[in-house]
């Protein structure tokens, strides 16, 4: 186990009606001015947002907002929003919704207080040392942006998708989590969220440091509990118990802890930002496609994590099979689980049916490096041949 230092600050407040106490919090931590983020309407039609907006009202608090945030958001939102915070003096954001609006308001947040391009924090010229805080209500449990530091936005001029990673800046202060807000997700994007969370989890587990029994038991557990709640909640989207499960689990895949004490990849979500960016797919089904093709290939050049997980998570019965044999049943064992919840898992049941293979990997590697990921470190002619195999 290496070295580490794991900040995660935010406060959750978890459970039935909790929107109810947004005002409350954003009175304890001081806000007098808020801009509310929201997205392309669900909130409204749910009523969650006036349910949000007489909360802030019954404290006392003023709000206006910025609504319209689309799924892989873009830069042209962020820059209204920094516009709207400087003309109005907002002091604190207030994000309803899933990790498109949560980035977009983290965008807005870092944004406002620097006097050059946000852009800047994106690609890497500069660090943030200062941002306006953060809260959350979340309505759909899968990026895990809720309770991570991180944020991703997609420059439209050139279709740049970049996160950012900052340590503690960017984390929320607070994230109100009521699990009967997610009833109303539509199956496909209920299980876009269960994919993107296990892919978190992926990009922890998948390490070569060695040691970290703990971790590595931590990142079995999350998965083994997604898979076994996920038919549940597919098959019941009111399932209070399941839902929340879910909910708590896409926090937890993604704010640190299964990457405590140890090097983590991320291969497989740069590969999957350039498809979502190109081809405006959902992310967690773009990870669909990517995630076994990624082991697959991997496990030809480093085999023992992949050979770990399938016996572990997948379940495979490792007697009398050969190792090759029981990674092949592991991956395939997830990809009819990803099937089983409605995702695809071939480029072309993505909607993508002829590839741009070019642009995909010279675009990857011209912004994230050459090789990326750290669990089998990737060249352009490992990537090609990764994205070949999602054909
Ligand atoms: P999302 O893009 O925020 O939302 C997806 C869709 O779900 C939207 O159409 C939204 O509709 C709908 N929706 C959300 N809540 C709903 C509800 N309760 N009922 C009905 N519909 C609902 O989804 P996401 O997966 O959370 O975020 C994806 C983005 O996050 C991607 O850009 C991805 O790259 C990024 N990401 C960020 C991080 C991070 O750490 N920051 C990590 C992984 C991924 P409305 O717009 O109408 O609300
Ligand atoms: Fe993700």
């Amino acid at each position: 186990m290496d070295n580490f230092i794991l900040r995660a600050p935010t406060k959750y407040i978890f459970g039935r009606e909790t929107e109810k106490s947004a005002g409350q919090q954003l009175k304890d931590f001081g806000a007098k001015n808020v801009l509310i983020v929201y997205g392309g309407g669900s909130v409204i039609k749910s009523g969650l947002l006036d349910r949000v907006r007489l909360s802030i009202d019954e404290a006392g608090i003023n709000h206006m907002e910025i609504g319209g945030i689309k799924p892989n958001p873009t830069d042209d939102q962020v820059y209204k929003g920094i516009d709207l915070v400087r003309s109005h003096g907002i002091d604190f954001l207030l994000a309803v919704g899933g990790g498109s609006v949560i980035d977009t308001a983290k965008g807005i947040a870092c944004g406002a207080p620097y006097e050059g391009d946000f852009w800047d924090f994106y690609c890497g010229k500069k660090i943030v040392d200062k941002a306006l805080p953060v809260g959350v209500v979340l309505t759909i449990p899968a990026a895990g942006s809720e309770g991570s530091g991180n944020s991703v936005i997609t420059k439209r001029d050139g279709l740049i998708k970049l996160s950012l990673r900052t340590e503690s800046a960017l984390r929320p202060k607070f994230a109100i989590m009521n699990p009967e807000l997610t009833f109303t997700l539509p199956p496909y994007q209920t299980a876009c969220g269960i994919v993107d969370m296990m892919a978190h989890i992926f990009e922890r587990y998948f390490t070569n440091t060695p040691d970290c029994q703990v971790t590595d038991r931590v990142a079995e557990g999350l998965l083994t509990a997604i898979m076994e709640e996920a038919p549940k909640v597919i098959a019941k989207p009111n399932d209070y118990q399941a839902r929340a499960n879910i909910m708590w689990c896409g926090t937890l895949a993604h704010n640190g802890l299964c990457g405590t004490g140890r090097v983590e990849d991320w291969a497989s979500h740069f590969m999957e930002h350039e498809l979502s960016a190109i081809y405006d797919v959902a992310h967690g089904a773009g990870l669909a496609v990517v995630n076994p093709a990624w082991m697959t290939y991997v496990a030809t050049k480093n085999p023992d994590k992949i050979l770990q997980f399938a016996i572990r998570v997948m379940k495979v019965n490792d007697e009398g099979m050969s190792q090759e044999d029981i990674i092949r049943e592991g991956i395939s064992r997830l990809k009819e689980f990803y099937i089983s919840i409605g995702m695809p898992v071939t480029l072309s049941q993505l909607g993508i049916e002829n590839p741009d293979l070019d642009r995909l990997v010279n675009k990857l590697h011209e912004h994230k490096g050459n090789p990326i990921g750290n669990y089998v470190r990737l060249t352009p002619d490992d990537t090609r041949l990764i994205y070949e195999m999602m054909a």
